[in-house]
């Protein structure tokens, strides 16, 4: 602790806000939100998995041969380094934060996803990360298996149409990182869709909000509703424990 830190101080900045719910609910921009205005460092979890599933396609390994992939994972190192807009995402050292957004990676992604030997690898490293506080933890478990015992917990979900035509918004804005057309709004839906079956069915940490979790149904708010209603629960955390954040 530093000589001009209460104990107060420290723990107002040591808390975990684990975000988790399914693809397209907005889990990105708000937990970019929350990290700014908290001070805290926003770490993606999918990044990890998309990295992974890129290095697994990169060496040709098929993504239903969980041996193989484990094997893979033993060799793999993954970091996130928290920046000002998405993490810069190292894969065994090399930057590849520009090359995982696109649909093969986003679908490899998902399928490599459901094995437990990977998802224990990725769980590990992210427990590390998240071990001194301070951080927004985004993904599809951090509330019920990587911070079980964070202290604000959000699941975000909003209708698949809603989250679907959200990200071919944000498609068609970014840019199709693949070059190619942008796909119809109902492709996107669809593979959001698959998406979401996989990661609710899968048998390991399924996709599921933790007991303790504030329900934040975004299908009829706008974005910036959504930032606020999560902004207010951690507040609302915050004044349980005495604080405000304007005295942080
Ligand atoms: O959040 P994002 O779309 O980048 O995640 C990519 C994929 O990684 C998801 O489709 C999901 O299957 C998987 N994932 C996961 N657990 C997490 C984060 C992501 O299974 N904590």
């Amino acid at each position: 602790m530093r000589a001009d830190e209460t104990p107060d101080s420290k723990l107002k900045r040591n808390f975990v806000v684990a975000i988790d719910g399914p693809a397209g609910a907005g889990k990105s921009t708000i937990a970019r939100h929350l990290a700014r205005h908290f001070g805290l460092l926003n770490l993606e979890t999918g990044a990890m998995y998309r990295a992974f599933a890129l290095k697994a396609l990169r060496l040709d390994v098929p993504l239903d041969d969980p041996g193989a992939l484990e094997r893979v994972a033993a060799e793999t190192e993954i970091k996130l380094e928290p920046g000002e807009d998405e993490n810069r995402v190292l894969l065994d050292g090399e930057d590849v934060t520009g090359q995982i957004r696109n649909q093969t990676v986003t679908d490899a992604a998902s399928r490599v996803s459901v094995f437990p030997p990977i998802r224990a690898a990725m769980v590990k490293r992210q427990q590390e990360m998240g071990a001194q506080g301070g951080v927004v933890m985004e993904g599809r478990d951090i509330g019920t298996v990587v911070f079980p015992n964070a202290e604000v917990k959000i699941f975000l979900d909003a209708a698949p149409e809603v989250r679907g035509m959200r990200r071919y918004d944000q498609i068609g804005q970014s840019g199709h990182p693949s070059a190619k057309p942008v796909p119809p709004p109902e492709e996107v839906i669809r593979d959001l869709r698959a998406r979401d079956e996989r990661d609710r069915n899968r048998a390991d940490s399924p996709l599921r909000p933790a007991p303790d979790a504030f329900l934040l149904d975004s299908t009829n708010l706008s974005l910036e509703e959504a930032v606020q209603a999560a902004e207010d629960t951690v507040e609302a955390w915050l004044a349980k424990q005495g604080h405000t954040a304007s005295d942080r």
